[in-house]
């Protein structure tokens, strides 16, 4: 197929017509929230304004399309690969262009720039992309408009028309951006909050770290200092270009870090990334002389499972597997990590014996009740044997302690299976 065919395609998919829409088989909440959010967008795109649009507006308004074009498609890789190993929310940047608009463009124009931008991105980067449905871009590119008018009404009220105005108001007028560049950030990330339960991520997940807010807050740095460019030396706006791009490329390498210490079938830490923390724990134990567990897991008959359902159903069982065993834990202070194939290790800061144990129960029991579904079957009647071994007691190395871990579970293997072991009971 040749370019223009891809892109007439890609379009179809994009602009289904509404009978089609993907949107309609998603819950009520989506859908409800999804509409409103969009239609108070366009509402507020289309409010009326005093001044009329001249060629000057316009000629803004091409060049921050043309910019943010060019961003997205010199940044098209990265784009791809962020939202392919990124589970945190989604910086794409486009605040460096839609942040320069909301100081120079009238509302109407302000939408066909979040628009242009976001069909864009849509046609080249996300497509096909399973996590990014087209509806989702729609109310994704509605929540940055949202935004925006929400930044453009700070400025309103501060008496600030654009940034010509603000540069005319010296330290009042920079204040004025500062605000509107904080109203962006603050009433994105709340609008975003609402949509939590369908992306299935607490609120914390969807602030994300401080370092991606930090880097939602450059990228609006960047953004004010475009239109400052844009309105003073409209020759020298190019030199905004390479900065985002550079800024987009640390993303990725920071997720790619993150992606290199994660198991990709379970999304647990790898045994290297797992290693890395238990040794950190470990210095940390050493240092305060606090005590900590060490589990390790092995699925019974597992590969019964295999034989009988596939290698498919195998894989859907050690990924509920892994949500089972990471449900039963304390969410931030514990690592689960996949250690190759149905064998887990969990790492217990803080617990000595019998704390430790009531945890590796508590995921044995919870892993003997576990049902999963795969196609029209459900595999029921799994079983897990556990060995434990604590800090200090059954050894001062991690080598030592997953030694120690193995002893016991081998031992729960040849007794029986289906149970919990720890290794000062052996002797
Ligand atoms: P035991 O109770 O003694 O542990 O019996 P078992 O059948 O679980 O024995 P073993 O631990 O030796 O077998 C592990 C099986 O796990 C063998 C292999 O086919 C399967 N396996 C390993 N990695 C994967 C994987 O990533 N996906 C799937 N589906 N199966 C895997
Ligand atoms: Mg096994
Ligand atoms: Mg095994």
């Amino acid at each position: 197929m040749d370019d223009a065919r891809v892109a007439k395609v890609r379009l179809g998919r994009v602009l289904a017509p509404p009978a089609r829409w993907a949107l309609w088989r998603q819950g009520p909440r989506v859908v409800g929230y999804g509409l409103v959010t969009e239609a108070v967008a366009v509402v507020l795109a289309l409010r009326p304004v005093p001044q009329a649009v001249d060629r000057r507006t316009l000629l803004v308004l091409g060049a921050l399309l043309l910019l943010g074009v060019a961003q997205a498609e010199t940044g098209r890789r990265v784009e791809r690969n962020q939202r392919r190993v990124s589970a945190g929310p989604h910086i794409n940047m486009t605040s460096a262009w839609t942040f320069a608009g909301v100081l120079l463009l009238p509302p109407l124009l302000l939408a066909a720039l979040v628009g242009g931008l976001y069909l864009h991105l849509a046609l080249r980067s996300w497509y096909r992309l399973p996590r990014v449905p087209a509806w989702r871009t729609v109310n994704n590119a509605a929540i940055i408009l949202l935004s925006c008018h929400a930044a453009q009404g700070v400025l309103r009220l501060t008496g600030v028309e654009d940034i010509r105005a603000a540069i005319t108001r010296g330290g009042a007028g920079a204040a004025a951006v500062v605000a509107a560049a904080v109203t962006f950030f603050v009433v994105n990330a709340l609008l975003v909050l609402p949509a939590r339960h369908e992306v299935g991520r607490t609120p914390l997940a969807l602030f994300g770290t401080w370092s991606d807010n930090g880097l939602e807050l450059t990228t609006l740095c960047l953004g004010a200092l475009n239109a400052l460019t844009l309105v003073t030396l409209p020759g020298l706006t190019a030199l905004v270009l390479p900065p985002v791009l550079l800024l987009h490329r640390t993303v990725l390498v920071k997720q790619l870090e993150v992606a290199a210490h994660r198991d990709e079938k379970t999304g647990l830490y790898n045994a290297g990334g797992w290693r890395e923390l238990a040794e950190r724990t470990l210095g940390d134990a050493r240092r305060h002389a606090a005590p900590f567990g060490l589990l390790m897991l092995d699925l019974d008959h597992f590969k019964q499972v295999n034989d009988t359902y596939g290698h498919l159903a195998g894989d859907a069982v050690l990924h509920a597997v892994a949500h089972t065993i990471t449900s039963a834990v304390r969410g931030r202070a514990d690592a689960v990590g996949r250690f190759g194939g149905e064998e887990f290790v969990v790492l217990l800061p803080g617990l000595a014996h019998p704390a430790s144990a009531a945890v590796a129960e508590r995921i044995r029991n919870a892993v003997s009740t576990l049902t999963v579904p795969v196609g029209q079957l459900s595999i029921k009647n799994l079983s897990a044997s556990i060995g434990i071994a604590v800090y200090p007691t059954a050894g001062t190395s991690l080598q030592r302690l997953l030694d120690a871990a193995d002893t016991a579970l081998y031992h729960a293997k040849a007794t029986g299976r289906n149970k919990v072991v720890h290794v000062a009971d052996l002797v």
